[in-house]
């Protein structure tokens, strides 16, 4: 996967470091842009920077798996809620006139975004309908690694299946 180098510019101290080691004059830019198409991936720029101000990232990343609808229709009625439960702690935190209470209702009101955000990302991805878990599960099971139990693994990725 190629990679390229970007500048933070929070982190920069513009000390030109990164322009005078940089073999393709990809770093001769004044924004935290370094020019992608001079930029060959090789990590020099990143390696002298004093301030680690710049990293490599991907240039391009692997398309998201879809969601299925039974899942996308499952996260719509959990989200629901959760935004119901966080306005509810939100109103009732706005009316308390009690520390401890308000706290605990800002916690609450927190604790619900935090766990529909959770929801919404994680959801999907994870055991029994992520492809990336099933493939890592199956690498596994093809190298047969001694005290690994096989038939328990080989029945976790076929979870979905049987749950059909
Ligand atoms: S070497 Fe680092 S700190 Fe210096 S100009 Fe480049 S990015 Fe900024
Ligand atoms: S990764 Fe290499 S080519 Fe790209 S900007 Fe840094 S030094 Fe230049």
């Amino acid at each position: 996967m190629k990679k390229v180098a970007v500048r933070n510019l929070r982190l920069c101290t513009k000390d030109c470091i990164c322009l005078y080691v940089c073999p393709s004059g990809a770093t001769d830019t004044e924004d935290s842009v370094i020019d992608v198409n001079k930029c060959n991936g090789c990590g020099i720029c990143a390696e002298a920077c004093p301030s680690k101000a710049i990293s490599l990232v991907p240039l391009s990343y692997p398309l998201q798996q879809a969601k299925k609808e039974a899942v996308l229709k499952t996260n719509r009625l959990i989200s629901l809620s959760k935004a119901k439960a966080e306005k509810m702690a939100h109103d009732l935190a706005d009316k308390c006139e009690d520390d401890g209470l308000y706290c605990l209702l800002k916690a609450i009101e927190r604790s619900s975004r935090l766990m529909n955000e959770d929801i919404m990302r994680e959801s999907g991805y994870m055991l029994p309908q992520s492809d990336n878990a099933k493939k890592l599960i199956q690498d596994i099971i093809d190298k047969k690694p001694e005290g690994f139990d096989l038939k328990k693994a080989q029945k976790l990725i076929n979870q979905e299946l049987n749950n059909d």
